[in-house]
């Protein structure tokens, strides 16, 4: 059995969906790190943090404190900023908007990344990002690289946030899909790509059972 499961890919490739549940059928722990950087974007908002100040930036991050706490009432982990639950608020548009752009700022991803080595390795973990494969876990003993068509991931996010209560134009959504894939393919630190040795899967025309059982053989192999 693989002990650390890396999966990165563009945004809304279902690779959250599919860590959650590998992590659940292995009995693994599942950290997703892109709740860690919505988390700081809600943090720099509610604080009127300016992203392009860099001081402001660095003095900030040591009081940002995110955790997973397991809430047994709905038998899910809530991502929680400074112990307040934040899970519904960090999937809204509002802060997709802006996540790419904190997320490109090099102290905030230094931090990030150093928490993420932290909670991994202490037992088997999947984990979910963009730079897993590449910059967290070099040595993860399997990496998964998600891709899907554009519009296919526009009308699933679509989806989601409907199910949220958030109705958004798919044009809208496309948009921010592919600007937050436009930044966080070509920022300095961390930038998302395939690391050399991972597996792709085009998650475009698969079911999500399809793609947990796909993951879960790979790590069984
Ligand atoms: O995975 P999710 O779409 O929630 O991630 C939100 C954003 O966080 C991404 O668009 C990216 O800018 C950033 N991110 C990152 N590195 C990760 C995970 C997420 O830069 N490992």
């Amino acid at each position: 059995p693989k002990i650390v499961i890396a999966i990165d890919g563009f945004s809304s490739c279902g690779k959250s969906t599919t860590a959650k549940q590998v992590a659940a059928r292995m009995g693994y722990a599942y950290i997703d790190t892109g709740a860690m950087y919505r988390s700081v974007t809600l943090y720099f908002l509610e604080n009127h943090i300016a992203l392009t100040n860099p001081k402001a930036v660095l003095d900030a991050l040591p009081h940002i404190h995110i955790t997973f706490n397991f809430n047994p009432k709905t038998g899910r982990n809530e991502t929680c900023l400074n112990g307040l639950n934040v899970e519904e608020e960090i999937r809204k548009m509002y802060i997709s908007n802006i996540v790419s752009e904190v997320s490109a700022i090099p102290e905030v991803r230094y931090a990030m990344v150093a928490q993420q080595q932290k909670l991994g390795r202490r037992r088997g973990v999947v984990m979910d990002g963009r730079d897993i494969g590449t910059k967290v876990f070099p040595d993860a003993e399997l990496k998964v690289f998600m891709t899907a068509d554009a519009v296919i991931r526009a009308q699933r996010r679509q989806i989601e946030l409907l199910q949220k209560g958030e109705m958004i134009g798919l044009d809208v959504i496309l948009e921010n899909l592919k600007k937050r894939d436009f930044i966080d393919s070509n920022r300095s630190e961390g930038p998302l790509r395939k690391a050399e040795d991972a597996i792709e899967l085009d998650t475009s025309y698969l079911t999500l059972d399809e793609q947990i059982d796909w993951v879960i053989q790979q790590a069984d192999e």
